[in-house]
């Protein structure tokens, strides 16, 4: 039997409970970002406020996570987000997720808010509220080290917020590991609200897999897998941050603040030169081989436990903002890790600022907040983490603050539905444009697969991924006819799955990574003893998006929110192969009417219709859809 064990802290009466998910509810919502929505459909009332006590913030693993195999430690973390006002949705690795479920945890549901800061600990089936005081206005890894220290195990995970979090920016982070973030939609300014400083938890009861020969075949395939491809050989080295030059080369690498996708010295970013440079070490997430995560060391600026910048943190510190200065980039990606923000969002509302200052839109304390200044970037975290100055305003994320300054300013931001653009441009990669505007909690690049996939010749690893999906189309990047709509209506199911069992998109995906989908189905096979089908998995992805969407139109979000920002169609400058490019919006439009209709989505609202729910088992959520 494979069941889930919920966990409900109630802060403001202190008690806690639990309760088992029977079977076959599980099945339907096996984890995740799947499992964190049912459960905060059924618990949170609609209207709730996101940083009120009546907002519900739910962690989440799956049947699968704490397995000893490569990409399956992830946790989501999911609530109202007070950065969209709809569903958030946060996924972050590294070995919290895993000792959450060895400590026997599949979910943590927190309701209400404490009187006082509090911190809550699961060991081994033990659970307990602790007084927060101390820690409060405390750093992450200072926090880690105290909780380690006050609950007497080194081994102890801590999933915390920073100052940030405590102040409710809206675009702060949850950090566990000090250096591994939930980053996107503001899931710590909730926890800051509900005063919860962190989450600590210590198990030794590991999962082991239903079907064990089969789990081991697996995982010793991934040995050969590994060694047959060169892609992930060069992914494991330089990690996310080697496609700094592989994006800027294409001319789509988003730069100073998304006016143009060519950075002329990108070459300072590369993730060859931070190899070469700063590295320290490589780091992993528990059991994976891959070993992607950076560690840098920098004497007087860069303390080793906060990390090292992924990709999007080096283009939203580096390119967004037109610095190319890495020891700068690398100091601001240990700042927000140790005060608990997001770095695309920072990132990105800096460089939103850094354009208004310098069109006369934004007045910036002195601090010289133009594009390029290093200095006057990494003064700003500061701010923003403190809300003092311009931060505070900078703290409510560009959309809201552009609201403040008027129409100009809302034409210089790069967000979807108030989540500000991950570095990867629509314009040059045109199914991301469809995926960042139908997203339920904004613009996201890991909701679906991107458009290169679709060059793979005949042969190939990523063909045969894709096949597994039924896409055998090869289109170009630019194409957004129907057929590039299917492609990103299937790998958005099917990344929506990977988000419910919390696989690592890098290992588990439909095209380059290590393993494919058919071995995704193996997976759950062995680990859970389910005799189950592609068919019914994509099903499970195609749910939980349902549920994400139904969770919006719960609070009256629907299609009028699916919408690009108005730069996107403003051809791009500066230079590069993609100079000149721009998003055609009568094929936006149509391409979102075509998605709408494939998706069994009401085209004039963008709600799931009743007979889609129906089909998908979800008939008990059609009331919030029928406005
Ligand atoms: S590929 Fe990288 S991010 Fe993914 S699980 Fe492995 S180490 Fe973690």
């Amino acid at each position: 039997m494979v069941t889930a064990t919920i966990w409900f802290v109630d802060l403001t009466s202190g008690r806690i409970w639990s309760e088992v998910l029977d079977e076959a509810t599980y099945r339907r919502y096996p984890g995740g970002s799947a499992l964190a929505v049912y459960l905060l459909l059924q618990h949170m009332v609609s209207g709730a406020q996101p940083l009120s006590p009546d907002n519900v913030l739910v962690f989440a693993v799956s049947p699968l996570t704490g397995l000893p195999i490569s990409g399956q430690s992830r946790v989501i973390i999911s609530a109202r987000s007070p950065l969209t006002g709809g569903i958030g949705d946060s996924q972050g690795g590294g070995f919290f997720p895993a000792q959450m479920r060895a400590a026997g945890a599949d979910a943590l549901v927190f309701l209400g808010k404490a009187a006082e800061p509090v911190y809550f600990s699961l060991e081994n089936g033990q659970a307990k509220l602790h007084r927060a005081e101390h820690l409060w206005g405390k750093n992450t890894g200072e926090v880690e080290e105290m909780i380690r220290e006050e609950l007497g195990d080194s081994k102890i995970q801590v999933a915390q917020i920073g100052p940030a979090g405590e102040r409710m920016v809206r675009y702060a982070a949850v950090i566990n590991n000090s250096n591994r973030a939930n980053g996107r939609t503001g899931m710590g300014a909730v926890m800051g609200s509900k005063n919860l400083k962190a989450v600590a938890v210590r198990g030794t009861q590991y999962p082991k897999p239903q079907l064990e020969k089969e789990f081991k075949d697996l995982v010793k395939r991934g040995r050969t897998l590994l060694d047959e491809n060169q892609g992930m050989q060069y992914f494991g080295k330089y990690g996310t941050a080697g496609l700094v030059e592989v994006q800027n080369a294409r001319g789509g690498l988003p730069t100073r603040n998304w006016s143009s996708g060519y950075f002329d010295s990108a070459l300072n970013l590369s993730g060859e030169k931070l190899y070469d440079t700063y590295l320290k070490e490589r780091d992993s997430c528990y059991a994976c081989m891959i070993r992607c995560k950076r560690v840098v060391d920098i004497p007087d600026r860069v303390d080793s436990r906060y990390g090292g910048p992924e990709y999007e943190t080096i283009a939203a510190f580096g390119s967004y903002c037109g610095i190319d200065d890495l020891e700068a980039v690398s100091e601001a990606s240990a700042r927000c890790n140790a005060y608990g923000l997001d770095t695309i969002s920072t990132g990105a509302t800096i460089a939103w600022a850094m354009d208004c200052v310098e069109k006369g839109l934004l007045k910036d304390d002195g601090l010289g907040l133009k594009f390029g200044n290093a200095a006057a970037m990494l003064q700003t975290i500061e701010r923003i983490a403190r809300r003092e100055g311009i931060g505070d305003l900078l703290a409510e994320g560009s959309r809201l603050a552009a609201q403040r300054l008027g129409a100009e300013a809302m034409e210089l931001t790069s967000e979807v539905k108030g989540n500000e653009l991950p570095a990867h441009m629509p314009q040059l990669k045109r199914s991301l444009a469809l995926i960042y505007a139908v997203n339920p909690f904004g613009a996201d690049h890991e909701s679906s697969e991107h458009d290169g996939a679709l060059s793979a010749g005949p042969g190939t690893l990523e063909r045969q991924h894709l096949l597994e999906l039924g896409i055998q189309d090869t289109l170009s990047a630019q194409d957004l006819s129907p057929a590039k709509v299917k492609f990103a209506y299937y790998t958005q199911m099917f990344y929506s799955l990977l988000d419910t069992l919390g696989l690592c998109q890098f290992v588990w995906g439909p095209s380059w990574q290590l393993y494919g989908p058919a071995d995704t189905q193996e997976l759950v096979r062995a680990a859970t003893g389910w005799e189950t089908s592609l068919w019914e998995l994509m099903r499970v992805g195609e749910r939980r998006l349902n549920l994400l969407r139904a969770f919006n139109a719960r609070e009256g979000i629907g299609r009028e929110a699916d919408t690009l920002p108005k730069k996107l169609f403003k051809p791009l400058l500066g230079g590069g192969p993609t100079e000149g490019l721009k998003i055609e919006r009568e094929e936006f439009q149509r391409a979102l009417e075509v998605y709408y209709q494939m998706a069994g989505w009401d085209v004039s609202t963008g709600y799931p219709t009743k007979a889609k729910l129906q089909e998908l088992d979800l008939g008990w959520v059609g009331e919030f859809t029928d406005h």
